[in-house]
């Protein structure tokens, strides 16, 4: 086999240039990132070469040097963050961003941050004002605080609060509430980072008011009390609350902290949810500084909320760690539209996406379940379909224990396995996450919106995700038979393939609107 001849046969950059699919690529996105694009793609060819025993398989990789080309400078310019449809019923879902903001909301905000606005600007006095100034008040007249303030997020507020309170000196905390919160937020290690002391008190299970009263000493700056959002500790167990915890704290002259973590401000258990303590309840009962999270049970950004007595949020507000921690303009916009509808606790269940999932009634789960079960028997799939029962999960670390009665849409393909199925859904233009369980694909309705419907029908669908040989499955395949593996073109192959299928996906009726459910209400 003559390298040298493969070397040579590798098309010159300039000859490259004027192939027309190249300018075309060069046409719709940029010289530069053409260039880029095929620098790469030569010097993963010459490096292939090199490593290559086979001749024919080495031209058929010179072959594909303008495909590839083509498929980094699409990598390069598709967005990798898409919206999916979350079928899981998880409704905090984490790892699918947690709480969503209503399509009003968002308007609302894109106004907002595609020009100028007032975000630290006093228009009545027409000087300098503060971001917080937007939504302090209204947390004020919710929760019954003195004073509000808001950071990146909860773990942030925490860590704010115990530098702002407690550096160089110690803080008290019951052994039951070293919690750990997902993606390695440790009450032990936000303590250590914010310069404050752990004290721990009590056992695993069981703590005393005596606990906590022996471990006060001249160096005890806090009393800090963490809500065990996502455990529960059951059987013969012991905790002080906060009631008690107050004159204790009193008497000594400390502030009482609470991590709340989720952070409700409506009383759940109207609505059949286990109740959840609210920060309502936590600032009645007298705790001096109260955090939680925007984005759980309040239905609202990624924030983390710190309200309480104003001479703590004074701190705070003064303290440098809070130029790092800050949050931008989209989340002071969206924290005072979402506190607006806590107004008025019937608006806030109906249009806060998270609280109108909790406390959709079964009925309505089943109604839309028994609509999509329809929709999709209408696509004629190769596949049993109909509405099961589920338990849908609140999710976010909040209320764990929880299990809401609802409806989905149960898959069973019968051509392909269910694995096989969920696999292709995720793939999809707009990626379908679904539950499976009993080897099937359940599509828990009550997370999802019914405008998504039809995009999951069509979907499925028009590229044949159900068939033996899919045209996803398809592509796949013909990607890897090119020389397109995963280690090859990590990314690369995922997102141009997804390109491609989004044109497929435009050609089967998915328009752009669909693709984005940007203008669907
Ligand atoms: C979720 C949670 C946090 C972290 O909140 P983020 O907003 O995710 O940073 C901290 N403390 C408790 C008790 C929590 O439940």
């Amino acid at each position: 086999m003559n390298k040298n001849m493969l070397y040579r046969s590798i098309p010159k950059v300039d000859i490259l240039l004027e192939d027309e699919a190249i300018q075309a690529l060069i046409a719709r996105y940029s010289r530069e990132t053409v260039m880029e694009s095929i620098h790469i793609e030569m010097d993963r060819l010459r490096r292939y070469i090199g490593q290559c025993e086979d001749e024919e398989k080495a031209r058929m990789q010179i072959s594909l040097l303008t495909a590839h080309i083509e498929m980094t400078v699409g990598a390069m310019h598709t967005p990798n963050m898409r919206m999916v449809v979350n079928g899981t019923g998880t409704i905090l879902h984490t790892n699918l961003g947690r709480a969503p903001i209503s399509p009003e909301h968002m308007k609302r905000i894109a106004q907002i941050a595609t020009g100028y606005s007032n975000l630290e600007y006093n228009l009545e006095a027409g000087r300098r004002g503060e971001r917080y100034s937007h939504f302090e008040k209204l947390l004020c007249k919710i929760t019954g605080a003195e004073a509000a303030m808001a950071v990146n997020n909860n773990a942030a507020a925490v860590m704010l609060i115990l530098s702002s309170l407690a550096k160089g000196g110690e803080v008290i905390v019951s052994r039951g509430e070293l919690v750990e919160i997902g993606g390695k937020f440790r009450i032990p290690d936000v303590m250590e980072q914010s310069g404050a002391a752990l004290v721990e008190v009590g056992t695993t299970n069981k703590t005393h008011y005596d606990d906590y009263e022996n471990a006060i000493t001249e160096e005890t700056k806090a009393l800090l009390k963490v809500h065990t959002s996502n455990y529960r500790i059951i059987g013969f167990t012991d905790t002080v609350g906060i009631d008690e915890l107050i004159p204790l704290a009193k008497e000594h002259e400390l502030p009482v902290i609470e991590d709340l973590g989720s952070g409700v401000l409506v009383d759940l258990s109207k609505y059949g949810i286990t109740y959840e303590p609210t920060v309502q309840e936590s600032i009645r009962k007298g705790a001096d500084v109260v955090c939680f999270s925007g984005d759980k049970l309040l239905g609202g950004p990624q924030a983390g909320i710190i309200i309480g007595r104003k001479k703590y949020i004074d701190m705070m507000k003064k303290n440098q760690l809070t130029r790092a921690l800050r949050i931008d303009k989209f989340t002071a916009a969206a924290l005072e539209l979402v506190l607006q509808e806590y107004l008025s606790e019937e608006k806030a269940v109906q249009h806060l996406p998270v609280l109108r999932m909790i406390t959709m009634p079964f009925e309505e789960t089943e109604k839309n379940a028994r609509t999509l079960c329809r929709m999709l028997r209408r696509a004629s799939l190769p596949a049993k379909i109909e509405p099961q029962r589920c338990e849908s999960q609140i999710g976010g670390g909040s209320l764990p224990l929880e299990r809401i009665p609802s409806m989905a849409a149960a898959i069973r393909p019968e051509k392909i396995s269910v694995a096989e199925l969920e696999e292709r859904m995720r793939h999809l233009p707009v990626p379908v996450i679904p539950r499976t369980s009993n080897d099937t694909i359940l599509l828990d309705v009550r997370t999802i919106e019914k405008h998504l419907f039809s995009t999951i029908v069509n979907q499925l669908k028009e590229l044949d995700v159900l068939e033996e040989v899919s045209l996803i499955g398809e592509r796949q395949t013909g990607a890897k038979e090119a020389g397109l593996t995963e280690e090859r073109h990590p990314g690369a192959k995922e997102v141009s393939l997804t390109e491609e299928r989004q044109t497929k996906a435009k050609e089967a009726g998915l328009t752009g609107k669909h693709q984005t459910g940007a203008d669907e209400v």
